[in-house]
């Protein structure tokens, strides 16, 4: 189905468009627009195909809802995208509504980007991955009016970008043998854990791999601090490198009392979303992963960094299954982090971009302006 018949069939075509520019432009770069001097967005909902089924300790799924966002000005268009797993608590209804009810023709500047930043996140105060579907395309925007990529912006050097992570799930032990062989060329190897397969699925890999580092996620799925406790002392000698998110998200003293005693450093996800969490979990997390999903794009993401390294935290740099768009976005800031999980784009079958590319398991950024991406040919 293309993409003119898809909103058509779903009834979220022209009526969906904040403010619309021509369907043709929709999917061009370089398409020529009358000259406005005003901020046009507009955006549709693309749903992420998984390559496998994704196993996680609280639920599993096969696809990802989506929405594909363009910022115009002048001409030039900017990309976003807002990715919506379940557990976020947004849905293509929300994020429509929530870009519906933007009013940004009232920018004549994309430079002002605090101006126009802050106002989106006015607007409501959730929709994390609404806002950041903005933000990376005025980020991208500002970035191709500029004629730079935004690491060259920042100035980071992107020869420290990091290794990225390859993500294995919980799942059977065919599957997980298939997984490691596809995480050969990787560099660094993410567990997905929570659930009784735990120990299985490190010594399988240990196995078939015994040398490469492993980070666990158990997201929010270990239900005992001792048992916390037990598993850190255990993974520790195998060559983890951290555990992210052991324990539920509401779990603070539990969590702290962890950190106190394990081996390895505890990283936040779930419980940690905006810029304020830093401050509060100075204490009870050595480290934040910062998504732009939940931090509601670059701006703030940026930031974070800064805030987390001035309070001697570790930052990790991680996304949600999301096409291209978004991944690379968030590249821009890996040279300045301690650990990369940047792997969201290559669980999907139906990627609409390329952009930052993994060589060698490390991740590299190209010299292309705005967040680096261009759109794959239909
Ligand atoms: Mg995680």
């Amino acid at each position: 189905m293309n993409r003119r018949k898809f909103l058509a069939a779903t009834g979220l075509g022209l009526a969906a468009v904040a403010s619309p520019v021509s369907m043709s432009a929709l999917g061009s770069a370089t398409k020529k627009v009358a000259k406005t001097g005003r901020l046009n967005l507009s955006f549709f909902p693309y749903e992420l195909k998984l390559r496998h089924a994704f196993n996680l300790a609280r639920f599993s799924r096969t696809t990802t809802p989506d929405i594909q966002v363009m910022l115009e000005y002048d001409g030039v268009i900017g990309f976003g995208e807002a990715s919506m797993p379940p557990y976020l608590g947004e849905s293509v209804e929300s994020v429509t509504k929530f870009l519906n009810s933007l009013d940004l023709s009232q920018f004549s500047d994309p430079f002002r980007m605090e101006d126009i930043l802050s106002y989106v996140d006015s607007v409501a105060p959730n929709n994390r991955a609404a806002k950041a579907s903005v933000d990376i395309a005025l980020h991208d925007l500002v970035g191709k009016i500029m004629g730079q990529p935004w690491y060259k912006i920042w100035g980071y050097n992107p020869e420290k970008a990091p290794v990225t992570s390859f993500t294995i799930g919980i799942d059977t032990e065919e599957v997980v043998r298939q997984k490691v062989e596809e995480a050969r060329p990787y560099k660094l190897i993410k567990v997905k854990m929570g659930l009784d397969k735990d120990q299985q699925t490190i010594d399988i890999i240990r196995e078939m791999m015994p040398d490469v580092p492993i980070c666990v996620d158990v997201n929010q799925g270990w239900k005992s601090k001792e048992h916390g406790l037990e598993m850190c002392n255990w993974l520790a000698e195998r060559n983890c490198l951290f555990v992210e998110q052991p324990f539920d998200k509401e779990w603070i003293d539990e969590t702290a009392w962890l950190r106190e005693r394990s081996p390895l450093p505890i990283i936040a996800d779930e419980a940690f979303q905006r810029l304020p969490d830093i401050v509060r979990f100075k204490g009870v997390y050595d480290g934040i992963n910062i998504k732009l999903m939940k931090s509601t794009g670059l701006y703030e993401a940026h930031k974070m960094v800064t805030l987390a390294r001035a309070l001697d935290m570790k930052v990790m740099i991680g996304c949600m299954t999301e096409t291209s768009c978004a991944v690379t976005a968030a590249a821009n800031l890996s040279p300045v982090v301690d650990f990369a999980d940047l792997d969201g784009n290559l669980l999907i079958a139906n990627d609409r971009f390329t952009g930052m590319t993994v060589e060698n398991g490390k991740i590299t950024l190209h010299d292309i302006p705005g967040i680096g991406v261009s759109l794959n040919k239909p």
